[in-house]
């Protein structure tokens, strides 16, 4: 997708981790699987725009115009959540102003290699949505009678290769990091989250979005793919999933199906 801007300058697919306890679990991979259309042989034809194939276009979900916000947003995408076929970055990317969005793709990053990153990661107006004992409640972070607009951080991932991510880069330690406190259940129900407090990246960013900007309506614009995505793929065949503690699965799989179906 053009605006998924994986500069290869700020570009990272050759650093080899030392563990690999990031990679994907078994697990994982079959819900992804489980989640594709079932004639993946012949060759369908993809819409230009989303990357998605011509009768699973989310398009019509995007906004008309892409939104114009004051803060940056930089993702820090480790390398195996790029290749994943169900991946919320490039939905997010799609809805923000092009100069408002950019995704790097690696590792391990240096300052020799990436100094615009290391340059962001020492700027006082940087935030690194991370949550933990030391993280902030995004809603306490001033944002009136501001000179510059933030940085927002997002690390995309699993939960296991964000907190790599973290550890492996220094250049993260020193920025402030914030939380979202009291978030909803994840509306991305195709991919499963590892709990109730899991969001896909693309609701965090639009929850933080919407109040670093004072702005419910960020929120809804940036949603509304990635429920046109979900509706689509449980349409064709994938299975709802929930975060794994929910003791209820079965029963609330099929109640939010529904409510899905009926949106
Ligand atoms: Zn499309």
């Amino acid at each position: 997708m053009a605006s998924t801007l994986a500069d290869s300058a700020l570009t990272d697919h050759s650093a080899k981790s030392d563990d690999d306890d990031e990679e994907e679990s078994f697990d994982h991979v079959l819900e992804e699987f489980s989640a594709l259309p079932s004639s993946p042989i012949a060759k369908r034809r993809s819409c230009d725009s989303c990357g998605r194939p011509i009768k699973v276009c989310i398009c019509s979900a995007f906004p008309k115009e892409r939104l114009k916000i004051s803060t940056n947003v930089i993702i820090m995408q480790h390398p195996c959540e790029e290749s994943k076929v169900l991946r919320t970055v490039p939905i997010l990317s799609s809805c923000l102003a092009e100069d408002k969005c950019k995704v790097v793709i690696g590792r391990r990053f240096s300052s020799v290699r990436h100094p615009d990153l290391a340059s962001i990661c020492s700027d006082d107006s940087s935030l690194l949505l991370f949550p933990g004992a030391d993280a902030v409640d995004i809603q306490t972070i001033p944002v009136t009678d501001r000179s510059e607009p933030y940085n927002l951080i997002l690390l995309d991932g699993t939960w296991p290769q964000a907190k790599g991510l973290y550890a492996k880069n220094k250049m993260l330690h020193s920025v402030k990091k914030v939380q979202l406190q009291d978030v909803g259940l994840s509306e991305y129900v195709i991919r499963t989250q590892p709990s109730k407090m899991s969001l896909s990246t693309c609701e965090s960013a639009a929850i933080a979005l919407s109040i670093l900007e004072r702005d419910t309506d960020i929120h809804e614009v940036l949603v509304k793919p990635l429920r046109a995505l979900c509706n689509y793929q449980l349409q064709h065949g994938a299975v709802a999933h929930h975060h794994k503690e929910d003791p209820a699965l079965p029963e609330k799989k099929k109640t939010y199906k529904n409510r899905l179906k009926n949106r």
